[in-house]
């Protein structure tokens, strides 16, 4: 093996997380190496989810509204049909760009990146088995573990990426299944659930919880958005738990039951998602050699300034605590090496948004009702609907609303929840007034260009403390 000089910081994963902080040290003047044992750079993000994910959803969504969605407006088309592999070389067009262009961030900003797996063999010494062939030794002041997360399997099911499949193989299928199974009703059971539907297959989604839309999507929100969802054609199971399945015959069957006991049933699916959250991932890392544990949920645990027990080596992203989000790796990225160069840093959690990237989109930011309702502090609600939005209306596209709490007493605003075509863009603003402690009343009396979407947060924001003038 051969050693290499000691680096002022070596970041194992070039993930979300890991790639931010190898570019964000190379701009602070650190000498800084990024491990990487995926063959690209950008992680389960630029590779296998939030990009390759969105590049099916708009193209599948364009795909449907030309379907069902263009005679209304005036276009008439002729013949459509789908071209499953060109869809997804498009897909793969935008991921390789991306990609490539997280490299050319590199080489810009002297990052050092090396093909390899990392794993520990003592507090400073990364070996790195290389890809080309190989063993190296990397030495590192201080150390960066941004290993990310993996789908959490379902214990009897075991995923071949065909026909049990995690989001990685439901982003390559293909075969447009006729029947589809999604076990968990969270954001990739949806978005990837949507893609199918869409492009024609058959889908039941079976939920354990009462509601849709995994943890931290208001009750109400979460309820319009299953309704919605339905009328596009994707069916849902709630309160139901999967029981177990068999993929040896021509269909995978899956043995469902009420959650709380009781009616069985069986269904038959080609394909079945497991989209049942995800877990870190931290095998092969060799933690053992150093004394570094994970928490009961495979978390490695750390302070407020990313640190675990041994100071000078941090955690960020996927593979520690908070939201499983890639701007959140991208905060963090940013904070940890703002906290080893300089000693301070920030990231604010009660303002990172989430986005549900269906059609109508889902967003919000801040705490939701229940949460809201729960911590007993006193609030109000203004609500407003796209229907009376002209923006949305000239679209033709008048689904959701926009519904913003306040506090009763501050009128300070506390969640701002979206459903809407755009609602991932509008939530920005949301999150901006949430960072800077805005009033609903601050947000009501600014002017918001006109036809906008945007008017609707206004006017939500107006019905919080007084009455929206358009609805
Ligand atoms: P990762 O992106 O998982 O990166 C970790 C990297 O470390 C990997 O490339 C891995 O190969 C590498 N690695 C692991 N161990 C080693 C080792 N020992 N040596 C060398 N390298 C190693 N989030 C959003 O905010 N918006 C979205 O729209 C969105 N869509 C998603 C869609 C899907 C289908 C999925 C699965 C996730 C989606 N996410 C989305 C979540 C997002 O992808 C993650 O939050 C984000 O990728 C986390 O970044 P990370 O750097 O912590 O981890
Ligand atoms: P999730 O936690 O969002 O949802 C999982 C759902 O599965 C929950 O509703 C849960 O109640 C349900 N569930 C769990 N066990 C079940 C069981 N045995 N049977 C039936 N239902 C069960 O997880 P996910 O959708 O797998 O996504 C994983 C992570 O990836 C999340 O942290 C998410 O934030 C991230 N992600 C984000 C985006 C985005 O930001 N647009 C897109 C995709 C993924």
């Amino acid at each position: 093996a051969t050693e290499s000089e000691e680096k002022d910081l070596v970041i194992i994963g070039g993930g979300v997380a890991g790639y931010v902080a190898a570019i964000k040290a190379g701009q602070e003047g650190l000498k800084v190496t990024c491990i990487e044992k995926r063959g690209t750079l950008g992680g389960t993000c630029l590779n296998v989810g939030c990009i390759p994910s969105k590049a099916l959803l708009n193209n599948s969504h364009l795909y449907h509204q030309i379907l069902h969605d263009t005679k209304n407006r005036g276009i008439e088309v002729g013949d459509v049909k789908i071209n499953l592999e060109q869809l997804m070389k498009s897909k793969d067009t935008a991921v390789s760009g991306l990609t490539k262009g997280v490299e050319f961030l590199f080489k810009k900003n002297n990052v050092e990146y090396i093909k390899g797996t990392a794993s520990f063999a003592g507090e400073h010494e990364i070996t790195v088995n290389l890809t080309e062939g190989g063993e190296k030794t990397v030495v590192g002041k201080n150390i960066i573990i941004a290993t990310g997360s993996e789908a959490t399997p379902f214990p009897g099911l075991e995923i071949d990426e065909k026909r049990i499949i995690t989001s990685t193989g439901a982003i390559a299928l293909t075969k447009v299944p006729e029947s589809m199974v999604v076990i968990g009703g969270g954001i990739i059971g949806l978005e990837m659930g949507s893609v199918w539907s869409r492009l024609g297959s058959k889908v039941t989604v079976v939920e354990f919880l009462g509601q849709i839309g995994g943890p931290g999507m208001d009750a109400e929100v979460a309820k319009a958005a299953q309704k919605v969802l339905k009328k596009q054609g994707i069916d849902f199971k709630l309160s139901t738990k999967v029981m177990g399945g068999d993929a040896s015959g021509e269909k995978v069957k899956l043995q469902v039951e009420a959650a709380k006991g009781g009616k069985e049933e069986t269904l038959d699916a080609d394909v079945v998602l497991v989209a049942i959250g995800r877990r870190p991932y931290t095998a092969g890392l060799g933690l053992e050699n150093i004394g570094l544990e994970t928490d009961d949920k495979g978390r490695l645990v750390i302070d407020s300034e990313y640190r675990t027990k041994i100071p000078h080596i941090r955690v960020i992203g996927d593979c520690t605590f908070g939201p499983m989000l890639a701007h959140k790796a991208e905060e963090e990225g940013v904070a940890v090496v703002e906290y080893i160069k300089k000693g301070y840093g920030h990231v604010n959690y009660g303002a990172i948004p989430s986005v549900m990237y269906t059609h109508p989109e889902v967003a919000w930011v801040g705490q939701n009702e229940q949460e809201v309702k729960a911590s007993g502090v006193k609030y109000k609600v203004g609500n407003f609907p796209f229907t009376a939005n002209s923006r949305a209306k000239t679209n033709l596209d008048t689904e959701g609303f926009v519904k913003i709490i306040a506090d009763a007493e501050t009128d300070r605003i506390l969640g701002v929840h979206i459903i809407g075509a755009s609602a991932g863009e509008l939530i920005a603003e949301g999150t901006l007034a949430i960072e800077y402690g805005a009033s609903s009343e601050d947000v009501g009396r600014t002017s918001h260009a006109h036809p906008t979407l945007s008017e609707a947060f206004k006017e939500a924001a107006m019905a919080t403390y007084g009455k929206a003038i358009h609805f």
